[in-house]
């Protein structure tokens, strides 16, 4: 007689469900001289290239124009429609985003969505890919969680998102699916593009190089850098005016080179909301360039901030900070008298 078989979760439902997946040697050499090691080369090229032969208007309008669209392209299109599901827009604009944010080399926007949607899971907190705080409080652990922050992670992360786990609903999409195996073209294509028109608007082949140069291999790194500082100084430094389970902060030297996406506190309170920047004087292009998008019908299903959730966001964080302030106060009201009580033993206690 035979006992009833008990059935087995399989193998492959497992692997589909686990929230990570082991990374091979080979691609974590990648990452490294991709995304560590040739941008601080790019930019120490530059220093000389700028001081030997400077740039000119050309090489300053490609450069620029490329940067904005690398930045916006992450901003807007992995991060805030892709990741977040901010907003929904026709396709030729959702593909346009899916190629200005291809723009950055951060990868496949599926693999940016899922390392970025975990993060928000574990903000600060074991399970985060890229927490400044990993090491500790200290000073210098906290510095050593910052270059963890911001680049180390790409290499010594023995482990990546699972994108069956974390992004089910990019994988099912046929553009994104279309876009992730034309990655290599997308990354040969934010070189070309600057060259190319480096070439043909000087007409010459030094056009097409220092514009490479410029548009193509400097500006890859500052895009690089700029997009990481989110994760390195607006997890460390900067207000805090709502609260969150993290260290998700404003910087605004951040926000103003990310588009608005240096006004993070808010962001960690509402990941879904299409703008970051909700507080007076917090400068959002990337939302006032989705609110142009809005007003063209090429977005719709917009998540505003709702002022009434807002206000009252803010209030019983203003609350919780008054009480904190007050036993802090009761706190050090105490400790006086203990203070004092014990220098009036301690007087009793002489001769
Ligand atoms: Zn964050
Ligand atoms: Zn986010």
């Amino acid at each position: 007689m035979t006992s009833p078989r008990i059935p087995q979760p399989s193998q492959d439902r497992s692997a589909a469900t686990a929230e990570t997946v082991a990374i091979t040697t080979g691609r974590r050499a990648a990452y490294l001289v991709v995304l560590v090691v040739l941008p601080v080369v790019f930019l120490a090229l530059a220093v000389p290239a700028a001081w030997g032969w400077g740039i000119g208007p050309r090489d300053v309008v490609i450069a620029v124009v490329m940067y904005l669209v690398s930045i916006f392209g992450i901003a807007i299109g992995y991060h805030r429609l892709f990741t977040h599901r901010a907003f929904k827009c026709r396709r030729p604009l959702r593909i346009a985003l899916m190629f200005a944010g291809g723009m950055a080399v951060e990868g496949p926007v599926s693999l940016w969505a899922a390392e970025h949607r975990r993060h928000h899971k574990y903000a600060d907190r074991d399970g985060d890919p890229h927490s400044p705080w990993k090491y500790g409080t200290g000073g210098l652990a906290l510095l050593r969680g910052m270059a963890h922050a911001h680049a180390g992670w790409f290499y010594t992360a023995r482990r990546r998102s699972n994108l069956r786990h974390w992004v089910p609903d990019l994988m099912a999409d046929p553009d994104v699916r279309r876009f992730d195996a034309a990655y290599p073209a997308v990354v040969a294509l934010s070189f070309a593009l600057p060259t190319a028109v480096g070439g043909l608007w000087s007409m010459s082949w030094a056009g097409a190089w220092t514009a490479f140069l410029w548009g193509g291999l400097v500006r890859y790194a500052v895009v690089h850098h700029v997009t990481w500082s989110v994760n390195s100084i607006a997890h460390t430094f900067g207000d805090r005016p709502f609260r969150t389970r993290d260290r998700s902060s404003n910087v605004r030297w951040v926000a103003f080179l990310t588009l608005g996406e240096g006004w993070h506190n808010w962001h960690h309170v509402e990941p879904t909301c299409a703008r970051h920047g909700v507080l007076k004087g917090q400068l959002d292009p990337s939302a006032r360039l989705i609110r142009w998008f809005e007003r063209a019908r090429w977005a719709y299903d917009v998540h505003w901030p709702d002022p009434v959730r807002l206000a009252a966001r803010r209030a019983s964080h203003a609350a919780d900070q008054r009480t904190a302030d007050s036993h802090a106060a009761e706190g050090r009201t105490a400790d006086r008298r203990a203070t004092d009580q014990g220098a009036v033993d301690r007087r009793d206690e002489r001769p």
